[in-house]
């Protein structure tokens, strides 16, 4: 079985894609569709990368981060912040709050995908990790 992603993400239509995309490229997807159960299922199934939404139900994304990030069983898991479009100020507040990285939304896979690869793979270099802007 490929590695574990935990996407957290109330759209739909987003999650689906997500999902669907990864698991082709050989990965092993977990969905949660609210704040609270991303929280649980990071705890519960110790996924190796979480795609979190920031703007979900219960407990938004940028608390979601800081309680993975504060809690000693999942601190080390690489967290990639799904943003709005054009807030820049979103960006900074997620790395602020933990994130690893960001994706802004409309995903564009290919991206993101480098990036998961590049946080997957930290000994690998490569400059993924830099920000676009
Ligand atoms: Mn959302």
């Amino acid at each position: 079985m490929g590695l574990m992603i935990l996407i957290v993400e109330d759209n739909e239509l987003n999650r689906d894609m997500l999902s669907r995309r990864l698991k082709r490229r050989g990965f092993a997807v977990s969905i949660a569709i609210d704040g609270q159960e991303g929280l649980d299922m990071a705890r519960q199934l110790a996924p190796r990368l979480i795609i979190l939404d920031l703007s979900i139900p219960i407990i938004d994304g940028w608390e979601v981060a800081k309680r993975l990030k504060g809690n000693e069983n999942t601190a080390g898991i690489p967290v990639i912040a799904l943003t709005s479009h054009a807030m820049v100020g979103d960006r900074e507040q997620a790395l602020a709050a933990g994130c690893d990285e960001y994706e802004t939304k409309p995903v564009q896979f290919k991206r993101l995908l480098s990036k998961i690869e590049a946080l997957l793979n930290p000994g690998k270099g490569g400059g993924h990790a830099a920000p676009d802007a």
